[in-house]
C-alpha cells in the first residue's frame, strides 16, 4: 500500500475512501460519526487532535457529563444523540446535541417539537426506522413512515432523512437497500446506517452518515 493506515482513524477513513470508489461516491460526501459512548474525555481528546470533529453519544445523561467541557475547549465539534430517546429527555437531548438520530414516535415527536419551539433551535432529526421489523426494537413502522414524515413536516423539525440499525447477524446489505429506496420515495437525502461491523457496505448503498465506535476507540467494557 502507497500510504499505510497507522491509527484506526485514518483506516476508518480510508476505508471509507475505498467502499466509496466502486459506488463512485466522493468521501466528502460521507459524515463520520465518531461513537464515543462509555469512553471517557481521555480516550476522545486524542481523536479530536487527530481531527476529528463529529461525534455521537447515546445517552444524554452520561453526554451532559462528558461534552460540555470538551465543547468549551474545542467548540467546532458537532454532536450527534444516537441512541433511543426518552419523551422526558428531549430538552436537554435539543441543548446539546446538533442532530438527533432516532425520532421514531409521535409521543417523542410532540416532546421534541416542543422543546425546539421554545429553545429557538431548529435541530435536525434523522427518523429511526424499524428496517427488519423487530418487536423488540425501536423505529417507526415501514408502513407507518409517510404518516409518521408527514407528522414531521407539521412542526418546525428540519428532517435530516432516515436512520436504521438493521438485525443482528443478519448479511445487512438488503436493509441498507431498503432504506435508501425509502428515503428516495419520500424525497429524502440523509441516510445514517452503517456501524462498526458494516459501514462499508452502508457507504457502497448510499449511507451520508456512519455511526463508528468499536472500529475506532476498541470494545467497549
Ligand atoms: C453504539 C452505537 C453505534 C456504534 O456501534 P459500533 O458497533 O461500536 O460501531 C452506532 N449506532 C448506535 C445507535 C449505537 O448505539
Amino acid at each position: 500500500m502507497e500510504n499505510p493506515a497507522t491509527t484506526p482513524l485514518e483506516e476508518v477513513r480510508s476505508n471509507i475512501a475505498r467502499a466509496c470508489k466502486p459506488a463512485r461516491r466522493d468521501p466528502g460526501e460521507i459524515t463520520l460519526i465518531a461513537v464515543s459512548k462509555t469512553h471517557p474525555a481521555t480516550r476522545i481528546i486524542p481523536l479530536i487532535e487527530q481531527g476529528q470533529r463529529v461525534f455521537g453519544e447515546n445517552r444524554v445523561q452520561e453526554a451532559q457529563a462528558k461534552w460540555p467541557e470538551l465543547l468549551e475547549r474545542y467548540p467546532d465539534i458537532e454532536l450527534h444523540g444516537i441512541g433511543q430517546l426518552q419523551s422526558n429527555k428531549a430538552e436537554e437531548a435539543v441543548a446539546l446535541f446538533n442532530y438527533i438520530h432516532g425520532l421514531d414516535r409521535p409521543s417523542l415527536l410532540k416532546a421534541l417539537a416542543r422543546a425546539v419551539d421554545k429553545s429557538g433551535k431548529r435541530v435536525p432529526c434523522f427518523i429511526q426506522v424499524n428496517i427488519g421489523e423487530e418487536p423488540q426494537k425501536g423505529g417507526c413502522a415501514v408502513a407507518d413512515l409517510p404518516d409518521f414524515l408527514a407528522k414531521v413536516r407539521e412542526t418546525a423539525i428540519p428532517i435530516a432523512g432516515l436512520m436504521c440499525i438493521p438485525p443482528f447477524d443478519i448479511e445487512p446489505a438488503p436493509f441498507f437497500a431498503l432504506l435508501a429506496k425509502l428515503a428516495a420515495d419520500n424525497g429524502l437525502t440523509g441516510l445514517s446506517m452503517g456501524m462498526s461491523g458494516d459501514y462499508e457496505t452502508a457507504v457502497m448503498l448510499g449511507a451520508t452518515h456512519v455511526r463508528v465506535g468499536s472500529a475506532l476507540f476498541g470494545e467497549r467494557a
